[in-house]
């Protein structure tokens, strides 16, 4: 079969819908169209039917019961409501969050936030590997800590927190615990009991679901986790978040839940072979590579490489057929590197070349086989014009020279 350009290996950004998915919200859009929230009539209740049973499928897929799934319009409201939702209800006890370094914006944000409000949060840093210390976790826990807010696995570098662990320390001191489950939850296996998880955000686009459709886990005893709601109007979602639902998103949240649960084993079976082949087809031809973040604790369809001795937009260029990720996030002004791989104590250079490769469930062996060629080609073109490349095969210590810019 011909391979389709561009490939797409950016499934930490987004993945396609299953057409499985698909199909099972069509019908939501053309005749089941009721309003979950109507109950005097036949449309409504389908709604609502289809509503309850993707609950199901949701509460299935992590060992939650359907009562403690609440629909957003995704992780990002998500996280609003479980760290803005903990730490208004909870101002009384306390007004201290612990979260760290490399979670995703929508946490750091929401974070930000509560600090102009009065709170304090304390940053936990990371280690080489991309995983926080579970004895700084601890030391860092006051009488005032109310939550602690921990992604499961990265978006970037792919590496899984211990969760279980902090789970229990969570549980130990009596402070709630919140994961940003979206990179983990139907790629491994995630269970809020076992992982001792209080709140957990889900989206449905990045399990091959729909965009703008996501669900909040909020724990119902042991303990029992109440929430402020940060939107108002109707008393949807038993008060925490008003707004009429959005039927056929659910509905395929709820179908790519149950295709996650009944494939996952299989998939990232498949995923980890296919990510081996491609790293070890690219690190074996070519020298200067660096894998960012731990391999052992690592999502089975994540790698994240940097390439020495290249720039990174002429790297991103040269592989312009090929839908990747780099770590050079091209805003408007600055080329700032992630804060991510900063964190991780990868050098601006390093960072800048960095490319994340995200597998998923369409991709082909043929399609890793090609990427790998593109990036062994590209790399080796680029160091071929590289004097900084060729000074360092001669044996110079490129990182000890001085630079003298020139006068304009
Ligand atoms: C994509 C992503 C989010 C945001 O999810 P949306 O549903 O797009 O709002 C949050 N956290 C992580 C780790 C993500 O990858």
């Amino acid at each position: 079969m011909a391979i389709k350009l561009p490939i797409y290996f950016d499934n930490h950004a987004t993945t396609q819908v299953d057409p499985r998915v698909v199909e099972a919200m069509v019908p939501y859009f053309t005749d089941k169209y009721g309003n979950a929230a109507s109950r005097n009539h036949e449309y409504g209740w389908k709604a609502e039917e289809a509503v309850e049973n993707a609950r199901g499928q949701i509460a299935k897929l992590i060992n939650a019961t359907p009562k403690e799934i609440v629909f957003t319009s995704g992780a990002t409201e998500s996280t609003n409501l479980a760290i803005k939702g903990v730490a208004e209800m909870y101002r009384e006890k306390g007004n201290h969050i612990i979260t760290q370094v490399t979670e995703h914006k929508a946490t750091l944000d929401t974070c930000k936030r509560l600090e102009k409000n009065g709170y304090e949060v304390t940053y936990l840093a990371v280690h080489k590997d991309g995983r926080i210390s579970l004895d700084e976790l601890r030391k860092a826990i006051t009488p005032k800590t109310i939550l602690i807010s921990i992604m499961y696995a990265n978006n970037e570098i792919g590496v899984v927190q211990p969760v279980a662990e902090i789970g229990k320390i969570a549980k130990e001191k009596g402070v709630f615990f919140h994961v940003d489950g979206v990179q983990a939850v139907g790629k491994i296996p995630v269970d809020v009991q076992k992982d001792g998880i209080d709140l957990m955000s889900i989206s449905a686009h990045k399990i091959y679901g729909p965009k703008g459709v996501g669900a909040l886990y909020v724990r119902r005893k042991n303990p029992r986790v109440q929430l402020a709601a940060q939107i108002d109007g109707g008393g949807h979602e038993r008060g925490m978040r008003s707004g009429t639902l959005n039927v056929p998103g659910i509905v395929g949240l709820g179908k790519a839940c149950e295709l996650c649960g009944q494939e996952m084993a299989a998939e990232s079976e498949k995923l980890f072979k296919l990510r081996e082949r491609l790293r070890e087809s690219i690190m074996s031809r070519l020298d200067e590579t660096f894998i960012n973040g731990s391999m052992e604790h690592r999502l089975p369809h994540n790698i994240n490489i940097s390439f020495a001795y290249v720039e990174g937009e002429s790297l991103l260029m040269g592989i312009n057929d090929i839908a990747v990720s780099s770590g050079s996030a091209c805003t408007s002004a600055t080329l700032e590197p992630s804060y991510v791989l900063k964190a991780l104590g990868v050098g601006e250079d390093l960072a800048h070349t960095s490319i994340r490769f995200g597998l998923g469930r369409f991709n082909t062996e043929e399609e890793v086989d090609y990427v790998a060629d593109r990036v062994v080609e590209t790399v080796s073109r680029l160091r071929e014009l590289s004097p900084l490349y060729e000074m360092a095969k001669e044996g110079v210590d490129v990182s000890k020279m001085k630079w003298q810019v020139a006068a304009e």
